[in-house]
């Protein structure tokens, strides 16, 4: 493998990622890899990926420097990459483009996807209307209740919300689910899935669609501060907001990058997601990866305030950039979310995801630390509507 560009022909960054289906599922991926790779040397996909992510999405979005935020901190110039500005209102709208325009050119007409709190739902379904395809979309009954809103919203779009009961009823069984259908319906389906996560191709292809983040990123800080930023952070769910940010930047030595986890109610067995303090190495659908499991290999309960963030295992290349010390990993506690959730809000007049509040509290304390001439990008994932209600909930406003 090169030093920083793609995954070994199995789909392995180093020791992590892979491939670990049923075989009825192979040629599936394997078509999907060759498709890909033909659309990514295609001047005209690449075009009309990029229309459509101007015209549909929004893009590009700004780059902003958060004055008061900065000036609160002391110290190092905060700014915001505003993926929170994108149409359904969090970057997943970017990896849903470029799959629905592959799943266009592979000549299928149905899709399926996955979703915990709904986004990468809302997103698939949001493309699948505008392209005129069939969609399906597998939530645990769980979520469903949790983010009736949101499943609202997919239906309104001609998507079929179809409801999960088995286990825990979340994310995990949602995608155990679209794997079933996947191997049914696979002549005729592609499976639009969320995150930089799951088996080869997925996470270098999904890390691809979110590039854009990063390109764009570089240029508007080049252009505004007339040099790199000092520090990039992110949150890590499966992790492809994060590598969308950091991607463009891997080579640049002296930018140092961190990925921020879900440290839930703190780092004991089943109160958190922070996959890099408490998992190991293991597999878990689809990928070999850092996954939270007990001494017999069994799956985790995860928490985390943030469903986005709430997943027992992570993207298959952030495991392996930390193993070589490029990707630095920290954790945010719930406390530390909801206190910071709601001190951007009062002086920014910017709303954030929690998902994204979990990367801010980290920006902070390095902003605290370091000095005034230096700069951190942090990217700001998606935005709080959808988050209001649970907050005022647990911070005992009647609603
Ligand atoms: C889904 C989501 C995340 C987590 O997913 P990644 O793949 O790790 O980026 C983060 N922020 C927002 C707003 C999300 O909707």
């Amino acid at each position: 493998m090169d030093r920083f560009s793609q995954p070994d022909s199995a789909g392995h960054f180093g020791e992590y990622g892979g491939v670990y289906v049923p075989e009825t599922l192979m040629t599936a991926l394997q078509d999907l890899e060759r498709e890909y790779l033909k659309a990514k040397d295609d001047p005209e996909f690449q075009e009309e990926l990029s229309s459509h992510q101007a015209e549909f999405a929004g893009r590009p979005t700004k780059l902003y420097f958060a004055s008061r935020l900065t000036e609160h901190c002391g110290g190092a110039k905060i700014y915001f990459k505003r993926e929170d500005l994108l149409h359904t209102g969090a970057h997943k709208i970017n990896n849903a483009i470029g799959q629905a325009l592959l799943t266009k050119r592979m000549g299928k007409k149905r899709v399926i996807a996955e979703t915990g709190a709904g986004q990468h739902g809302v997103a698939t379904a949001a493309v699948c209307a505008k392209f005129g395809l069939e969609c399906v979309v597998y939530m645990g009954s769980h979520d469903m209740e949790r983010q009736a809103l949101n499943v609202f919203r997919m239906r309104l779009m001609g998507a079929e919300v179809r409801g999960v009961d088995a286990g825990q009823k979340t994310l995990k069984e949602a995608i155990n689910e679209a794997m079933r259908d996947w191997v049914t319906n696979v002549r005729s389906t592609h499976y639009i899935l969320g995150t930089a996560y799951g088996s080869h191709p997925y996470p270098m292809m999904v890390r691809d669609f979110h590039s854009v983040i990063g390109k764009e990123a570089k240029q508007q800080i080049l252009e505004r501060e007339n040099r790199l930023p000092d520090e990039l952070v992110a949150c890590v769910g499966g992790g492809s907001n994060a590598i969308g940010l950091f991607f463009e930047f891997l080579e640049e030595p002296n930018i140092k990058m961190t990925g921020v986890e879900a440290g839930g109610h703190g780092i004991q067995r089943g109160e958190h997601a922070a996959r890099f303090e408490g998992g190991k190495l293991g597999v878990l659908q689809g990928c070999k990866t850092y996954v939270l499991q007990d001494p017999e290999g069994q799956i985790e309960l995860t928490h985390s305030v943030s469903a986005g963030l709430d997943y027992a295992a992570v993207g298959p290349e952030h495991a392996f950039y930390r193993e070589r010390g490029r990707i630095d990993f920290a954790y945010a506690t719930d406390d530390e979310v909801l206190e910071t959730f709601q001190l951007v809000s009062r002086i920014e007049g910017i709303i954030p995801a929690l998902e994204s509040t979990h990367a801010l509290v980290h920006a902070m304390k390095r902003a605290k630390v370091l000095s005034k001439d230096k700069i951190i990008v942090v990217n700001l994932s998606g935005r709080g509507d959808k988050d209001v209600q649970q907050v005022a909930k647990i911070l005992g406003y009647e609603s």
